[in-house]
């Protein structure tokens, strides 16, 4: 391995979680040494996402005792492990948040991408609250001159999720009519996404007034508030008594399903994106046979969608510059947890800087 850039320390803070008491520390450790097949990435931003949070609060079970958390990096490569000749030191990439098993009946296959045991950077493997983390070199995506970096870091999860939520699962294309409910961090990217898609009209649904109005800003055309009793006549109203093709749950709550499916066309789907432990209660059998509605679960994106959302950012399609709500320094790290955890500022998508 090369000597890591601008720097002859061994050691570097890190954010770490131990499993067994659910405590968070920020402590020194060793930076990492890449191994074959891997680079090692000096961390520039690192997101705070909900499913970091879950692994704190239990939802989410814990695969190792300790880890460091943050899986949505963007950096500079530091060093090269053996063999990598992809990239060079100081290239500016995001790497993929997650490895195949290499050992599940579709990896043995040679279908890594759809791999049904992906090992996850932040669950599986140490992640990115940290000065350094490791990633493997295939996977990375370069991250255009004009781009700056605090916005690569959302595209490792916060938008490229809700891409592949548009684009992939609901294919949303010019002409439809979509509703979003929930319109924080997921739900705004999905206002912006759906946009570019061609959706219309664009319907935002929330409780806050204050994400309602954002949205708004960056696109919808109406925005309605989920606990107005009159909701479902004023989407009928709004699309010209059409209803929805594609609506998108981004709360992941019965309520908030049981309202997407009420209002959707014949032959409309809900893609649920938002995630909980309640059921799913959709409806009765004769709304979804007799409408042909559909519900389909959502999850993740394709390394490729990452380098499409960097494209679209660097020619000026996409504007994520409202995105960063705040930037905390690793030290201040249990802030940035609070600040997502209790929703203070209404946040889109706090980043970690170490
Ligand atoms: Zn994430
Ligand atoms: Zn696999």
């Amino acid at each position: 391995m090369s000597t890591p850039e601008q720097t002859t320390a061994t050691t570097m803070l890190a954010e770490r979680f131990y499993a067994a008491t659910k405590e968070i520390k920020l402590e020194h450790i060793p930076i990492p040494t890449p191994g074959p097949g891997e680079v090692l990435i000096k961390v520039a931003y690192c997101g705070i996402c909900h499913s970091d949070l879950s692994l704190i609060d239990g939802n989410f079970p814990a695969r190792v005792p300790v880890i460091t958390q943050g899986h949505e990096v963007a950096g500079t490569v530091a060093a090269l492990g053996p063999g990598v000749n992809q990239w060079k030191v100081g290239d500016r990439v995001i790497p993929s948040a997650g490895k195949a098993c290499l050992s599940c009946r579709n990896c043995l296959r040679g279908d890594f991408a759809n791999c049904l045991d992906l090992n996850l950077m932040a669950f599986a493997y140490d992640g990115g609250w940290a000065e350094y983390v490791v990633a493997g070199a295939i996977g990375c995506t370069r991250v255009p001159d004009n781009v700056p970096l605090e916005q690569a870091a959302l595209l490792a999860d916060a938008v490229s999720t809700p891409f592949a939520a548009v684009v992939r699962t609901a294919k949303v294309h010019l002409g439809n009519a979509v509703g979003i409910w929930g319109v924080g961090g997921v739900g705004t990217h999905l206002v912006q996404l759906v946009k570019l898609a061609g959706g219309v009209p664009i319907i935002a649904v929330d409780i806050n007034d204050a994400a309602l109005e954002r949205a708004t800003r960056l696109g919808a055309d109406y925005a309605f508030r989920s606990d107005d009793p009159d909701l479902n006549a004023k989407i009928n109203e709004a699309t010209g008594g059409r209803r929805l093709d594609v609506a998108f749950d981004a709360v992941g709550i019965s309520a908030t399903t049981r309202q997407a499916v009420a209002n959707l066309d014949s032959y409309g789907q809900v893609v649920t994106v938002g995630m909980s432990a309640q059921n799913i209660e959709a409806g009765s059998f004769m709304e979804f046979s007799l409408l042909r509605k559909q519900i389909k679960g959502h999850l993740g994106y394709k390394v490729q969608d990452i380098s499409i959302l960097a494209e679209l950012l660097s020619r000026g399609r996409l504007d994520l510059s409202e995105s960063v709500t705040e930037i905390v320094p690793l030290s201040e790290i249990h802030r940035g947890i609070e600040m997502l955890e209790k929703k203070i500022n209404n946040p889109i998508r706090i980043l970690v800087q170490p």
